[in-house]
């Protein structure tokens, strides 16, 4: 059995996403309500019953519903998150309830983690307007014993320096592709929140994306890159699902490259790739 990968719905209002293995399930990220995820997870082979880990990236809104901490605190699940998001979470009662439960774990933002049994996080720090905010690098073990390779990306604002090597080996690449840089400068929206976007610490174009995409195929040597690229945190008023896909095919055919792009939505799960 292979590894299997699900983005259960990405976009400003809400943001999670499945690692299952044939020994392990684990959320990143709890931007929707415990229903909601319940439905979501619903057909996955995954369900709050069989979580055995949630790794959270930062503690924006659409990464982190609190009221969702309650849920996690009753089944005590173990909850990853960096030291400096517990500080920023540690007044919440909810968060309480998670520490008194016992279920935080802490990673330190320097070294990998297993998340659960077969399950490596290896964070990757991400230029965002919400200090800390990771991605990760994600070693999966499948039922061969082979550990499939992950990459995460939700929110960030430019492509830093190593980024692209970070990943440039993992068979699926979870990546933002936020908005047309047209549409967000003609959206009408405050011309701050068009700044935020735009900016370094905000989030990636889709022409900025698609060139992570290119440095990652490129740094691949002859791997063939990831056969899978999953377009992520899609802006529902400044993108559109066909520009994005356009940016990262037009890369995929430049570089003459094998990889299948998909794209996510806010309101749909999308769909479980299965990695052998
Ligand atoms: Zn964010
Ligand atoms: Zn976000």
């Amino acid at each position: 059995m292979g590894v299997r990968f699900c983005v259960l719905g990405s976009g400003s209002a809400g943001n999670a996403a499945l690692v299952m293995t044939p020994r392990a399930h684990v959320l990143i990220d709890i931007g929707f309500s415990p229903d909601q995820l319940a439905a979501r997870m619903d057909g996955t082979g995954a369900s709050w019953e069989t979580l055995k880990a949630v790794v959270l990236t930062h503690t924006h809104a659409d990464h982190l519903k609190k009221r969702t901490l309650k849920e996690i605190a009753q089944r005590e699940i173990p909850f990853f998150c960096h030291e400096s998001h517990a500080k920023q979470l540690q007044g919440g009662r909810y968060f309480k309830r998670l520490n008194e439960a016992g279920a935080v774990r802490l990673y330190n933002g320097r070294e990998a983690f297993d998340a659960a049994d077969g399950v490596r996080f290896n964070p990757l720090h991400l230029p965002h307007d919400c200090p800390p905010t990771f991605g990760f690098r994600i070693e999966a073990v499948n039922g061969d014993g082979r550990a499939v390779k992950l990459g995460y990306l939700a929110d960030l604002g430019h492509e830093r320096d190593g980024l692209a090597a970070a990943i440039a080996d993992v068979d699926l690449l979870a990546l933002e592709f936020n908005h047309d840089e047209d549409l967000e400068r003609n959206s009408g929206r405050h011309p701050k929140l068009i700044g935020r976007v735009l900016g370094d610490e905000g989030h990636l174009s889709n022409r900025q994306a698609a060139e992570v995409f290119e440095r990652v195929l490129k740094m691949a040597n002859g791997s063939g890159g990831p056969r899978y690229l999953v377009q992520m945190h899609l802006s529902e008023d400044c993108n559109r699902p066909e520009l994005a896909f356009k940016a990262a095919q037009e890369v995929v055919l430049k570089m003459g490259a094998q990889t299948k792009v998909f794209s996510t939505k806010q309101d749909l799960r999308g769909t479980v790739h299965e990695i052998a």
